[in-house]
């Protein structure tokens, strides 16, 4: 009658978004400024106004039947050719336009190069806490999972597990600095350990892995925090980036795949990666948002309002004797549950009207997570309930 897999994923359903539906119910219940909903990783800071004007000039000035109409499958010649001459200079890369694939934001290049990647049975390492999601994608392109854990409280990867979760069967590994759900930046030195461990492991195996970097937030970090270009450092690595959050257009789903130029086997990558993207149905892009991109490349959000959010909350947090990691990008604040059930913590935490989201559906146990894109005046309103939360422990 049905397929049993996606029933019981459309059945369960995702914590966060469990979260953010109670949170929806329990407003109309006591009022939209009562409830303090940290759940979703929804930007509160609109766009950019480059992105409206655009999109007014665009809607005015160009051909309805060009603008609404269907792009090549892979996308538009000229919009890739505009991403790949902005990342060149950006980064001081030699990227052709030729392996770019534009896609429905990071969800769908996730997707679409795991499933041109994989094998069935071929293992994938993501590292934990990881974005939820990635089992599920992984699941769906018949890949096994394989986590590999992070070292606390730095939570960079644990290089030991790593080396030692790296087998025959490795086809590629996922990774995502700025990370959700810890707001933790890769530096360089860790980058390059990562990239030192994959380039013996290859050897080793005499087979190619590939890094897949997973970019939503590449460009939300605070205080001149540098993230290293991925392709400058592994030439077996595919970007998978999306505008959702650096232009705060999560609903309009739009992003690319990156192919690396100095990929092995690159020419049969791409081309199964167009395979994927048609078997999937993730074809063409939106066109009007696609001819956006060339007159938005370089430009945020304001992320200085993130940057305040982020320093009133950790501050008081701390402040109030919660442990908290202090995160140089993204906009997710984790924090170490104050029992050793985060569901538990969590659930406690509504008694006080937070939403917060408990850690275990990122794979790692102890934690909740913060998502602070929302105003600064709900955190202000919220301060109060997270040191009488912390009180309620003290007292027990
Ligand atoms: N990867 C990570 C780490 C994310 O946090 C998200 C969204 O929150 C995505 C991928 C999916 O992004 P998109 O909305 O562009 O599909």
């Amino acid at each position: 009658m049905y397929n049993s897999k996606m029933y019981s994923l459309g059945a369960q359903g995702s914590a966060i978004r469990e979260l953010y539906e109670y949170g929806k119910k329990r407003k109309k219940e006591i009022g939209e400024d009562n409830v303090f909903d940290f759940s979703l990783g929804n930007p509160s800071i609109p766009s950019p106004s480059i992105v409206n004007e655009t999109l007014i000039d665009l809607i005015k000035n160009t051909d309805p039947t060009k603008l609404h109409g269907y792009s090549s499958a892979s996308g538009d010649d000229d919009v890739k050719r505009s991403i790949v001459e902005y990342l060149n200079k950006k980064y001081n890369t030699d990227l052709d336009y030729k392996y770019i694939y534009m896609s429905v934001g990071a969800a769908a290049s996730l997707t679409i190069s795991l499933k041109a990647l994989i094998k069935p049975s071929e293992e994938v390492i993501i590292i934990a806490p990881y974005f939820p999601e990635y089992k599920v994608f992984i699941e769906n392109a018949d890949g096994i999972v394989k986590v590999v854990n992070s070292i606390k409280p730095s939570f960079t990867p644990d290089f030991d597990m790593l080396e030692r979760s790296i087998n025959n069967n490795t086809k590629c590994i996922i990774i995502n600095s700025p990370n959700n759900p810890t707001g933790v930046v890769y530096n360089e030195e860790i980058i390059k350990k990562l990239c030192f461990i994959l380039e013996k492991k290859q050897k080793e195996y005499n087979h190619n892995i590939y890094l897949i970097s997973d970019e939503p937030y590449r460009e939300l970090v605070y205080d001149d925090i540098n993230v290293p270009f991925i392709t400058n450092y592994y030439d077996n690595s595919i970007i998978c980036y999306s505008f959702s959050k650096s232009l705060s257009l999560p609903g309009e789903r739009i992003g690319y795949i990156l192919v690396n130029n100095k990929c092995n086997n690159k020419d049969y990558i791409y081309k199964s990666i167009l395979g994927s993207g048609r078997s999937l149905g993730f074809v063409c892009a939106p066109t009007l948002f696609q001819y956006m991109i060339p007159h938005c490349l370089g430009y945020t959000s304001d992320i200085n309002q993130y940057k305040e959010n982020r320093d009133l909350l950790y501050n008081k947090l701390t402040e109030y004797g919660y442990e908290v990691v202090k995160p140089d990008g993204a906009f997710y604040l984790f924090v170490k549950a104050l029992s050793d059930d985060s569901i538990n913590f969590s659930l406690h935490a509504r008694d006080y009207e937070l939403l917060l989201v408990p850690s275990d559906s990122f794979g790692c146990s102890g934690y909740v997570r913060i998502s602070y894109c929302v105003s600064l005046d709900m955190i202000k309103r919220a301060l109060p309930a997270f040191k009488k939360l912390i009180d309620d422990y003290k007292e027990k």
